[in-house]
């Protein structure tokens, strides 16, 4: 009897929590590497020297689907889950993460469009974004503040049916190009208003008089993707251009990470996974003492740390991706996923120089721009600081209501 329900309860587990990707991810996949190895690899290394943005791939990407693949068909986009998304993602990663971050750059500043825009907004600006191979920035941090986005200065003031913008965002990705923003500014007057009224969220059309963009700036990795300062000079807007509720952007600002964060995990992961396969490579190929050097266990145990983290991190972002799809807006999956994958990326990065010895400090070989392109991940759309402060916050608060320590 206890033999029965326990074939019957095994069965049933394993129908319903299987890992292995199905028949349209895995064309995702594939379609998506192929371009990575045919189009972003072969010109990761001109772009990193030059800095400009990769135009030419923005657009094949575009026309591929591969380009802000989450907006649904109704708005004229590719309609892909997030899963699939992320697993174009991680291929487009694999080849360079500068040109896969100017690809998906735009995708942070339409997840609060798809979180809380109404038809008017989606239609126009996702389909703006569906139908053209157009950059759209998302504008949060400034000058002054970043993990600390209570402390946002720019403000907006609302004159008859409009809203006067004035601030400066800083570090804002594809800021030259954005033919569209996102913006958030704070509304409340009294400095003691709690940060879920205090500000609204708004849509600038990128060709409205103020908006001063700033040089480009020059950074540590993923060079060709375009970050600036972005001033709003008395920039006017209609009240019709408000994401959500006036006072309530804080909320839309930092619900689009759930949505957005599975993404940049997924690019982190790509990143650790091609540091991977460059290390394997190198270390069946290089030679010291009479052998190749993934004979020497020292290398062995950092080949075999490189891809204990490349499984864990994909089980991590994949389920982040699936609760995103199954509707469960989801910080704690989608933290733990950024986190864990930003923080591996680095960790395989390092390791990836350190088997390549003094080529690997070199720019003629890979893994030197794997590791200085490492880096961000640990801290755009939230340091991994933030991410325990996230997930630890959860923890502590599902314990005390549930005695449990798993959310
Ligand atoms: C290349 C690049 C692209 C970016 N793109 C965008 C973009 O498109 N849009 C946008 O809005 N922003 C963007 N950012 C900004 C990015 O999100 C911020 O840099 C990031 O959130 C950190 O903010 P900060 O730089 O002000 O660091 P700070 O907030 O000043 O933090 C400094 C250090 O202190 C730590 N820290 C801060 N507070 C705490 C705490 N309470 N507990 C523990 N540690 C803490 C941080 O983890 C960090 O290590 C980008 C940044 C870069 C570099």
């Amino acid at each position: 009897m206890l033999s029965r329900v326990f074939s019957r309860l095994s069965s049933t587990t394993a129908r319903q929590c299987s890992f292995e990707l199905g028949e349209t991810e895995r064309e995702v996949q594939s379609m998506a590497l192929k371009f990575s190895k045919e189009v972003l690899i072969p010109n990761a290394k001109k772009y990193d020297e030059t800095g400009e943005f990769p135009w030419d791939i923005v657009k094949q990407a575009h026309s591929l689907g591969l380009m802000n693949s989450v907006i649904p068909e109704k708005y004229g986009g590719p309609g892909m889950s997030t899963l699939q998304m992320c697993v174009a993602t991680e291929a487009l990663a694999y080849g360079c993460t500068g040109i896969q971050t100017a690809v998906a750059g735009p995708s942070l500043a339409l997840s609060p469009v798809l979180l809380a825009g109404n038809e008017e907004q989606k239609k126009k600006y996702l389909g703006w974004l569906a139908s053209e191979p157009i950059i759209a920035s998302y504008c949060v941090t400034e000058p002054g503040c970043g993990s600390d986005v209570n402390g946002v200065k720019t403000k907006a003031e609302k004159k008859g049916d409009e809203y006067v913008i004035n601030g400066t965002k800083a570090w804002i990705t594809g800021g030259g190009h954005a033919k569209w923003f996102f913006c958030l500014a704070r509304t409340a007057t009294d400095p003691k208003t709690p940060a879920g009224k205090a500000f609204t969220a708004f849509i600038v059309d990128g060709d409205t008089p103020g908006i001063i963009r700033g040089k480009k700036e020059k950074n540590m990795g993923q060079r060709c993707s375009d970050t600036r300062l972005i001033t709003f000079e008395d920039v006017r807007v209609s009240e019709k251009n408000v994401l959500g509720a006036p006072g309530a952007g804080f909320k839309v600002a930092m619900g689009a990470f759930d949505l957005s964060r599975p993404f940049v995990a997924a690019g982190a992961l790509g990143l650790a996974w091609r540091c991977l396969d460059e290390s394997t490579k190198y270390s069946l190929e290089r030679k010291t003492f009479g052998t190749e050097i993934a004979n020497h266990q020292a290398v062995q145990f950092m080949l075999a740390d490189m891809v204990m983290n490349v499984e864990l991190s994909k089980l991590m972002v994949y389920r982040a991706a699936a609760e995103v799809d199954k509707g469960t807006l989801s910080a704690y999956h989608a933290s733990i996923a950024k986190c864990f994958a930003a923080d591996i990326a680095n960790q395989a990065a390092t390791n990836a120089v350190q088997i390549f010895g003094g080529n690997g400090f070199n720019s003629e070989y890979p893994v030197e721009k794997l590791m200085r392109d490492a880096k961000i991940f640990q801290i755009y759309e939230g340091t991994s600081q933030i991410q325990r402060m996230i997930i630890s916050r959860m923890l502590l608060t599902n314990y005390k209501n549930t005695g449990s320590s798993l959310v």
